[in-house]
């Protein structure tokens, strides 16, 4: 009898996972609270980000990811917008500095090419970018793609393979006995029961695993982020501040940076990620707030002073997970065929392998990693 297997979550991961899953012949049921892609993933950018990933096994199974998304394409038959661009991580000051630095030797030396740039070597590969207030950047090959065709190309794949996809379900708890899992409850009072429940819930993980007794260290950023008019090409490599790292997913309350890209189709999409302080994770997507781009718009043209003003099309807010440890929570728990997988630092990179991880674990077999340092985290209270 074939293994049956809940998904909850429609980002990336739930998608991808849910579709390698059905593609292995596990009957597979994923679960969205609203649509898919109507969490953090709707609201990213599409970059397929490698040089992010924290030294060790991030980075590993980002590099090898790197490779298996360049074949997607192929995979779907399907064009989804990829192509080959920069990644421009910036530092404004010396301690940024230092941190990039620290960054790319570890990083080399596990493989990746990173290249440490300064202002002369930044003007040569971004023209339009004002390198007064910018101290360097490291510089990395990575890919950008339409994340809306990813998640919809797993999902339409993932059905051709017997994917059962419900929508507008929430799950309200997780249904364990002793300690294993059995499956999940939903907001309807329903009962699903599988072999096997993967919560890929992102920002929302650490809540839903209170129910379990479950304390598992997903933290998230809020971000607003908005799509200008299309323009002729302007920016080069997608644009990031070391901040991100060295503050936004740190300790310190206040912090903001911002990221921003062009697509291939010339609309330039900007964003800027903060803490939440108080904010409730029921607030996502309901709070779009004209001034908040604005004040965006303003910090980019620091950096892009020759930007002109553009219409804005759509502003939104999404709700980002990550880990203080800046490692993900993957793998399985202390609950029995329950796996976790969210917070991890980049997301469409990790898509094929994460979800090739999840059906392994699943059908039983040997893993080719050791995912021990991504699940230790997490403990039963
Ligand atoms: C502005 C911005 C730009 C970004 N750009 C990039 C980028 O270019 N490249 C990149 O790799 N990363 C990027 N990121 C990060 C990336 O978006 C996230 O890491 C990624 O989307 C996380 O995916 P996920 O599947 O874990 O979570 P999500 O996409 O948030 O998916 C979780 C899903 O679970 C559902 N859910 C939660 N609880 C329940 C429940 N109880 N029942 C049913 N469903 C539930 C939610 O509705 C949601 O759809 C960006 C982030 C932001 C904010």
């Amino acid at each position: 009898m074939s293994k049956k297997a809940i998904v909850v979550g429609g980002g990336y991961f739930g998608c991808s996972i849910a579709y390698y899953l059905a593609k292995n012949k596990i009957k597979t049921i994923l679960v969205e609270q609203n649509e898919v892609g109507s969490g953090s993933s709707g609201g990213n950018f599409g970059c397929v980000q490698v040089q992010d990933s924290e030294p060790g096994l991030s980075l590993e199974l980002t590099l090898e990811g790197y490779q298996r998304v360049q074949q997607l394409e192929k995979e779907f038959n399907l064009d989804l917008e990829y192509r080959e661009m920069g990644s421009l991580l910036i530092a404004e000051n010396e301690k940024d500095m230092s941190f990039l630095i620290e960054q790319a030797k570890i990083k080399q030396s596990w493989g990746l090419k990173i290249d440490l740039l300064d202002r002369n070597e930044l003007k040569r590969v971004e023209p339009n970018l004002s390198t007064d207030s910018i101290r360097g950047a490291s510089y990395c090959k990575q890919g950008h793609l339409n994340g809306f065709k990813l998640m919809n190309a797993f999902i339409g794949q993932g059905k051709r393979y017997g994917l059962e996809v419900w929508e507008r379900t929430k799950v309200k708890k997780v249904i364990a006995a002793g300690n294993t899992c059995k499956g999940v409850e939903l907001a309807s009072g329903e009962k699903l029961y599988g072999d096997y429940v993967i919560l890929a819930t992102g920002a929302w993980t650490k809540e839903l695993c209170k129910s379990l007794g479950l304390n598992v260290p997903i933290e998230y950023v809020k971000a607003e982020a908005f799509v200008t008019e299309q323009i002729q090409p302007f920016l080069i490599n997608y644009f990031s501040l070391a901040s991100f790292f060295t503050e936004a997913h740190g300790q310190d309350e206040t912090t903001t940076s911002f990221c921003c890209v062009q697509t291939k189709s010339g609309n330039l999409l900007l964003g800027e990620t903060s803490k939440p302080g108080l904010v409730s994770t029921e607030e996502s997507g309901t709070r779009n707030s004209r001034e908040h781009c604005l004040g965006i718009y303003q910090e980019v043209r620091k950096f892009f002073p020759s930007l002109l003003n553009l219409n804005i099309l759509r502003s939104w807010t999404t709700y980002s997970p990550y880990t203080v440890s800046h490692i993900p929570v993957f793998g399985e728990v202390e609950v029995q065929n329950l796996i976790l997988a969210a917070g991890f630092k980049s997301a469409v990179v990790l898509t094929p392998i994460v979800g090739e991880i999840v059906t392994d674990i699943v059908r039983g077999e040997r893993l080719k990693y050791d995912l021990s340092q991504f699940t230790q985290q997490s403990r039963l209270a």
